[in-house]
């Protein structure tokens, strides 16, 4: 039997990380059995549901490389088989209608929390006569869809990641609504919209899951769509509850922890194979401990017996560590087009000729930990990145730190810095070898340790005593006319 997965996200914000580490899981599991990956879009919260999210969610797995077999499929287009379904549950006296009104709801509820019971329904239309029923269709009322369920069942499967489940059916809140009530004036036999437990139940059916693969905050309805299953009469397929990712403090990971879309991470220079990498170690881990693999090295490896049961905390450090491995593997060919759009929103002018951007690429590339760098207020560090260690060059003249001032103003600088200028103008093109010379021969001239030399010049090239290959840096900056300046203005301090 062919391996059939599928991503269920609902359109209802951006793509979460969570959703994305689920089709993450999904994808590794298909590709594993040579399976496919099926994309649905559960749509049917007509209120919640936007196609800007739809958008956002289509556009983010693709940036993360997770592509898809088959859809996107929305549910919103595929009422007429829910609908259907409804009806032999209907029919078969699975399901029933029930007139109970939200006034009478509420009181149910009142009462049971007054007795500190928890809220279910009491199934008190499971049973209506038709002399009952017409009286309620008389009176107005629009009734909504329940599914039967037996408080005696115990509801059990072998999950894949968390072995046997139990529920008990009494657990379950009572009969569950699987439709809404039908628009006013829809007549009496109409259907509303169908609910979330049913229109997955039947979409998996239809789409021929063969294992259902989702965050543990679903087990509640696993149980519930088991009884769906067994209802309508099919295979129920496996399933693999996968455990949450949680906060680093250990908490259920919410808006209130400031990054939970992908494309936060994007926004603070994570590259998508990094995060793709990461959220695979979020919860699973390589036999041979292995961390760093792409989606089909993971792949080549992946099984549920290797995922955890207990909640993945959110590991920045870790995070950053995935990422700097990632951009230290790229060529700066690959770097450079990664680095661009963070400069720009920097405001850097980035009109420099290509050659001279991969040579800043190169420089920079084995430095880096994320594409921009610096304090991320979100997560309370400070990582090294591309738009802090390039400032220097696209900025005219760099403010000079503490140290680098404290540098200048040594004794006998002046007459280094000024011995560097004036060799540096007669060189109208500068390459390593004429570069690594000028420092040399100044060292010579002015009897002084090179280490002061360079020291020196860093200081006044870039503001700073420490930073990328002072070399590549001098060369830089005298390609954009940048370090004569430079030397200009140290000396005037
Ligand atoms: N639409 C559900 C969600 O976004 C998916 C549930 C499922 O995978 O069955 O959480």
């Amino acid at each position: 039997m062919t391996v059939r997965v599928r991503i269920a996200p609902s359109p209802t914000g951006n793509l979460h990380i969570g959703t994305a580490r689920t089709a993450v899981f999904n994808w590794l599991y298909a590709h594993r059995h040579g399976g496919q990956f099926i994309l649905r879009i559960e749509d049917t919260d007509v209120e919640r549901s936007k196609a800007e999210y739809t958008q956002n969610i289509l556009d983010g797995l693709k940036w993360l490389g997770l592509n898809w077999d088959e859809g996107p499929f929305a549910q919103s287009d595929r009422l007429e088989l829910y609908r259907q379904g409804i009806q032999k549950l209907l029919d078969n006296k699975l399901a029933y209608r029930c007139y109970t009104s939200s006034v009478e709801l509420d009181e149910l509820r009142a009462t049971q929390e007054a007795r500190g019971a928890a809220p279910r329904y009491d199934n008190r239309h499971r049973n209506l006569t038709p002399e009952q029923e017409a009286e309620f269709v008389a009176a107005g009322r629009q009734p909504v869809i329940r599914f039967k369920i037996d408080d005696q069942r115990e509801i059990s499967w072998i999950d894949a990641v968390r072995g046997k489940v139990s529920w008990q059916g009494s657990d379950l809140g009572g009969d569950m609504v699987i439709a809404r009530a039908a628009q006013d004036g829809a007549g009496q036999n109409s259907v509303g919209q169908p609910l979330y437990n049913l229109a997955v139940v039947i979409d998996d059916i239809d789409m021929k899951i063969t294992q259902v693969i989702r965050g543990e905050d679903h087990i509640a309805n696993t149980a519930k769509q088991i009884l769906l299953y067994e209802g309508l009469g099919v295979t129920i397929p496996e399933f693999s509850h996968t455990p949450l990712i949680l906060s680093p403090a250990g908490k259920k990971l919410s808006k209130r922890d400031g990054v939970t879309s992908i494309w936060d991470f994007k926004d603070m220079g994570y590259v998508a194979g990094a995060l793709t990498n990461y959220m695979t170690l979020l919860g699973w881990s390589a036999p041979d401990a292995q961390e760093i693999f792409s989606l089909d090295e993971a792949a080549a490896q992946f099984s549920f017996d290797r995922v955890n049961k207990a909640g993945a905390k959110f590991d920045w450090d870790k995070l950053n560590w995935v990422n700097s491995q990632y951009l230290h593997k790229m060529t700066p060919e690959e770097l450079l087009p990664e680095l661009i759009p963070f400069w720009e929103a920097a405001g850097y002018k980035v009109d420099a000729d290509r050659s001279w951007l991969l040579r800043l690429a190169t420089l920079i590339g084995p430095s880096l930990e994320t594409l921009k760098g610096g304090f991320e207020e979100r997560t309370g560090l400070t990582t090294q990145g591309g738009v802090e260690i390039s400032r220097t060059f696209f900025t005219a003249n760099p403010t000079l730190g503490e140290e680098a001032t404290a540098q200048l103003g040594q004794d006998g600088v002046k007459d280094i810095l000024t011995s560097l200028q004036t060799a540096l103008a007669e060189m109208s093109e500068i390459d390593e070898d004429g570069a690594k010379g000028l420092l040399d021969r100044v060292t010579k001239e002015r009897g002084v340790k090179k280490g002061v030399v360079m020291r020196s010049l860093r200081a006044a090239l870039t503001g700073e005593v420490n930073g990328p290959d002072l070399i590549q840096s001098l060369i830089l900056l005298h390609q954009r006319n940048l370090a004569l300046p430079r030397l200009q203005a140290a000396l005037a301090v």
